[in-house]
């Protein structure tokens, strides 16, 4: 947040603040400067509400219309209007979220995090090496408090909502009850507190982690490919939803596989067996999976 107001003061906010909070000799300068905590607590608040609203849309919208296979809409656990659903649950659940993690965003802003500025202040191995650990450490925790938010005593109070989407769409990302996307999201917050990390990276990798978590919806269920050994796919998240104590692992399988709840990503697992049997059923397509339609105009 702190790498994200830096890049937007001079671009917007410094006109928006002029122009709302003019001070009183200078027209082109507001009466809160960039310091201002009331300046930075709406800047918060606004910034993480457009971004997060805005990443959500576009990504899921491309991911939905470009990769996710439609066909998975007749699966029989595919619930009526359930794009829908899954959208407003997630634009329900964004605001909530944002303000849940308001305080972290505002004590980042206010310099009580490690976030540095200039990569020379660490070095350049530091980067990389700062960047393996964020990722490694924050993949088990994200590991463990998912899995634990499965425990019978927790799981219908904050993580059911989620689950709702047995064959989720891209849109399902963050269809979550508000705790539970702040918590999954906490190990991110906590870590830039505990070590240090430079700003522009940790704003790539958590601009990173959002786009991921809207890619392993995406249902496809590619497998066989020598990087799905180590990457948690959207095939093993389909798989999570599916079956539901198996892949609670964000970025990589190795926890999943370590703690024994990796399920593999098998071609007779995918749900557009079922959808497409259905699809059959209604005379929708032929026996290859062909769009019966399409055939007759050919
Ligand atoms: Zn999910
Ligand atoms: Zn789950």
């Amino acid at each position: 947040m702190d790498a994200a107001l830096e890049i937007l003061d001079p671009i917007v906010l410094d006109k928006a603040y002029a122009y709302f909070v003019p001070s009183g000799g200078n027209e082109a300068v507001s009466l809160w400067p960039r310091d201002n905590i009331l300046r930075q607590c709406i800047s918060i608040l606004v910034v993480t509400q457009i971004g997060a609203t805005m990443l959500y849309l576009v990504f899921s919208a491309l991911s939905y219309y470009f990769v996710y296979d439609r066909r998975l809409e007749y699966h029989p656990r595919f619930l009526k209007n359930q794009v829908r659903q899954e959208i407003v649950s997630s634009l329900s659940a964004i605001p909530f979220i944002n303000l849940l993690t308001f305080p972290i965003f505002l004590a980042e802003v206010r310099g009580k995090s490690l976030l540095y500025s200039r990569i020379d202040d660490y070095g350049w191995s530091w980067l990389v090496t700062s960047a393996v650990i964020f990722m490694i450490s924050n993949d088990v925790m994200i590991y463990w408090i998912h899995r634990l938010e499965h425990h019978p005593s927790v799981y219908k109070y904050i993580h059911k909502p989620h689950h709702k989407w047995i064959v989720p769409t891209p849109f399902a990302a963050l269809a979550f009850h508000p705790l539970d996307g702040f918590v999954q999201s906490l190990p991110y917050h906590v870590f830039i507190f505990i070590c240090p990390v430079n700003k522009y990276l940790y704003l790539m990798l958590f601009g990173l982690v959002q786009i991921w978590t809207i890619f392993i919806h995406d249902g496809d269920m590619i497998s066989g490919h020598w990087l799905e050994k180590f990457i948690n796919s959207p095939a093993h998240h389909t798989l999570h939803h599916m079956y539901f104590t198996v892949n609670y692992g964000q970025y990589f399988t190795w926890a999943d596989a370590y703690w024994g709840s990796h399920r593999a990503p098998r071609p007779d697992l995918d749900p557009l067996h079922e959808a497409l049997r259905v699809m059959k059923e209604k005379g929708l397509v032929d026996d290859q999976g062909n769009c019966v339609s399409q055939k007759k105009h050919e």
